[in-house]
């Protein structure tokens, strides 16, 4: 029987597993990090601010500064913001851990809003009710690589006194209103994981256009050091006063190297993803039993990953079993996320189920499906075979 579930013994859809992420990396890439190897610099060398000064344009930021992964920057632009012991962070819990993970690392309380219902990025009315005395900030996720309500986000922080901390590791390369993703908070964060638009391997950096803030986000990840050792050998200074608690979160030339050689590519990278994007979500329009999450039209979407919802109550099978089913297709769907507080960690902090119910709801409805530049249109059309091969099995 040709139809028959991979996961019940019958044959793929496809004869190996496609990931749900990849890196796109080739020839020019490993040119230009082995010519950095070969220079005078594998850390703190030029290739860093150069670096910088591509992600500060590619995010209409007046600053970049990089760092060894998304969650430093995260760590990074919360210590920035000020956010000491006891003071209370607002976000989303549709997100990665480090977002959340971020504000306990600098003894702050993150303090969890819903989604909207549409889109599943943070919903600024949610979010503006969980606001209290002790809120210092606002942390909005955009969700899948659509920008959130930037300027609902701004209005609240300003009229509040607080600061905006846009974790933006979905959506390099994306438009709010016609501005660009890096340059609408008082702090963006991104992260160049090989899943991410980018990729310098591990790496991230945090954009501003507030001096005093890139300041501070540049001691934090040097050890707390107002200068860093080129600037010190410089000026013949034999050492840098250490003015504050920092970090080693410095970002390599290797890896800047890399970063530079992505960057160029990274329109690219994201023309190609916003076709099979759009390819999707024509294709789900015919499939039954699942839709994707809207997508506001005053945004470019970073289409970092593709999620879709499940119509549960037209399906005799959950999610679970839906995942499973795909990946027995050789099909690697995936779950983004499970929300933040669910974990078991944040359980033992005093976190119960039922906070954020749309949260929650969407949560079990949500797959994955595969989405990087490197697809090829067959596979695009292997992921819809399956999908629809596993859907007509559990229609109902
Ligand atoms: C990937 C990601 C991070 C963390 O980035 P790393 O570079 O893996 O540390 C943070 N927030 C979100 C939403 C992410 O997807």
């Amino acid at each position: 029987m040709a139809d028959r579930l991979a996961l019940d013994g019958g044959t793929p859809v496809r004869a190996t597993l496609l990931p749900y992420s990849r890196q796109a990396v080739d020839e020019d890439d490993v040119q230009a990090v082995a010519a950095a190897l070969r220079s005078d610099w594998l850390t703190t060398g030029p290739l860093v601010g150069a670096f910088e000064r591509a992600v500060a344009g590619a995010a209409g930021a007046v600053h970049a500064v990089a760092v060894s992964s998304g969650t430093a920057a995260l760590h990074a632009a919360v210590s920035a913001a000020g956010i000491g012991p006891g003071d209370e962070v607002v976000l989303t819990p549709l997100t990665f851990v480090a977002s959340a993970n971020a504000v306990l690392y600098c003894g702050g309380v993150p303090v969890f809003a819903d989604v909207r219902p549409d889109t599943l990025t943070l919903d600024p009315d949610a979010a503006e009710a969980r606001i209290t005395g002790r809120t210092k900030a606002l942390l909005p996720v955009d969700f899948a690589g659509q920008p959130c309500d930037a300027d609902r986000f701004d209005a609240v922080a300003r009229a509040r006194g607080l600061t905006v901390i846009q974790d933006s590791a979905h959506s390099l390369g994306g438009e709010y209103r016609g501005r660009r993703v890096g340059s609408l908070a008082d702090l963006t964060t991104f992260s160049f994981h090989p899943a991410k638009l980018v990729t310098t391997g591990e790496g991230g950096a945090v954009t501003t256009n507030r001096d005093d803030l890139a300041a501070r986000l540049r001691r934090f990840r040097n050890h707390g050091f107002d200068t860093d050792f080129r600037e010190r050998q410089a000026r013949g200074e034999v050492y840098s006063p250490m003015v504050e608690l920092g970090f080693n979160y410095r970002l390599t030339d290797l890896q800047c190297a890399l970063g530079l050689s992505q960057l160029a590519k990274a329109e690219g990278f994201l023309k190609r993803r916003t076709q099979i994007a759009e390819h999707y979500r024509a294709a789900l329009a015919e499939i039954p039993a699942v839709s994707s999450p809207a997508v506001d039209p005053a945004v470019r979407h970073g289409w970092h990953i593709f999620p879709v919802l499940l119509d549960l109550e037209r399906l005799s099978a959950g999610r679970r079993t839906v995942v499973a089913a795909l990946r027995a297709e050789n099909i690697g769907a995936a779950v983004h996320y499970v929300p933040a507080y669910w974990h078991p960690y944040y359980e033992r902090l005093g976190y119960r189920r039922g906070l954020c119910p749309r949260a929650e709801s969407a949560f079990e409805r949500l797959v994955t499906l595969p989405l990087f530049a490197a697809m090829t249109d067959a596979d695009v059309d292997d992921v819809l075979t399956a999908l629809n091969k596993v859907l007509g099995y559990y229609a109902r």
